[in-house]
């Protein structure tokens, strides 16, 4: 039964020969050569045939024009159509709800600790995060306060469950006429920070963070962290979000790049990834550090539980991550890494210093639940 599915879909793509013209032959190459067979993962079309490239003999390394029928133009990973929720670029908006919620998250100020980050603040130790958004804002706020020694960052809001966020939605009902409340706090299971990936950024001194200034810093730099303004000024027909110069979003590197550099919302590259597929042109990145990405989509196989995501052969490093709305958006690494940062280790030196200073302790409550509430929450 699986190998009738399996056969199908190698039919449909042999269909769009395009890709399978370009970059057959030295994948095939690579594919004998180097024998990669995704460890791993179930390489559910293709695999078959690289394995009878060996035993057949490796020595040769052209492959036959006669084996080509059935050759692997591509391997496809099998993939649970849940994931179409899951990942760093669900797009949760006034349209799209959440459906995954609350897995793998860690406090923000615990990782802080762990990786002795003092140039920024965190509300308080319950104050929870997807394990990249840590990463990512604690290695950006690091190399903020290496550029500016400025430690006033207050990180003030991250992940709400789905009652800290009926909650809010309540209090603003009650403030607000309806029309205005949906403007004010996001209904329940519609707010991005129930995602994990999204926080909101204020001052230790009590001030609100406008990203304007020295602050500026953040967002010409944010997308080398992975981190989008996710609200931007001009983008609340699509978000319909007011700008909120403190409210960060995670998307990953590749991604936050053409977002920030094309100044897009989350719902316009949402959109402009799905021009993308994967028989046709890929889009193709290369961030700060000059690593080299290539991005498609592939819509979700609706009448199956799992859809087969095409891959080219040779893809190694990959993620498949959803789009929370209809299908996957595939991230391919295909460049050398740059040499990342050899100055990290004495950035963080230089940033001890100012460590008693800086630091908020693990339960503090003066800058607890109302400056959360005068962070003038609107999503
Ligand atoms: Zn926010």
């Amino acid at each position: 039964m699986a190998k009738t599915k399996k056969k199908k879909k190698n039919n449909k793509a042999q269909q769009q020969p395009n890709y399978l013209a370009q970059t057959m032959d030295i994948a095939l190459t690579i594919a004998v050569a180097a024998g990669m067979l995704y460890m791993g993962y179930r390489v559910v079309a293709g695999g078959v045939k690289i394995d009878q490239g060996f035993s057949e003999g490796s020595s040769t390394v052209t492959v036959p024009e006669e084996t080509t029928e059935a050759a692997p133009e591509f391997q496809s990973v099998e993939t649970a159509n849940s994931v179409v929720h899951e990942g760093a670029l669900i797009l949760v908006n006034n349209y799209y709800a959440l459906e995954e919620e609350g897995k793998n998250l860690v406090s923000l100020y615990d990782v802080k600790m762990e990786k002795e980050s003092h140039s920024f603040s965190v509300r308080d130790g319950d104050l929870m995060v997807k394990q990249e958004m840590a990463d990512s804002i604690i290695a950006m706020l690091d190399d903020f306060y290496e550029a500016t020694y400025d430690d006033n960052i207050l990180v003030i809001s991250g992940y709400r469950t789905q009652e800290q966020q009926q909650s809010l939605y309540d209090q603003y009902e009650n403030q607000e006429e309806g029309e205005e409340t949906e403007q004010r706090a996001a209904k329940p299971g519609y707010s991005e920070h129930q995602t994990g990936y999204g926080v909101d950024l204020s001052l230790y001194d009590g001030s609100d963070y406008d990203g304007t200034g020295i602050y500026s810093w953040i967002d010409e730099h944010c997308a080398e962290y992975g981190m989008i303004l996710r609200y931007p000024e001009g983008k609340t027909d699509q978000t319909e979000i007011m700008f909120e110069p403190w409210h960060y979003r995670y998307v990953g590197v590749p991604h936050a790049s053409v977002i920030m550099d094309k100044g897009m919302c989350l719902e316009e590259y949402i959109d402009y990834v799905k021009e993308f597929s994967f028989e046709g042109e890929h889009l193709m990145v290369s961030d700060a550090a000059g690593k080299a990405y290539e991005i498609y989509y592939y819509p979700a196989d609706s009448n199956q539980e799992s859809t087969l995501v095409p891959l080219p052969t040779g893809a190694e490093n990959y993620t498949i991550q959803g789009n929370n709305v209809d299908g996957f958006i595939i991230t391919i690494e295909t460049g050398e890494a740059a040499d990342a940062d050899p100055d990290e280790s004495a950035a963080d030196e230089s940033s001890t210093e100012d460590e008693a200073s800086s630091e908020a302790p693990a339960e503090e409550s003066e800058a607890a639940p109302d400056a959360e509430e005068a962070a003038a929450e609107n999503e």
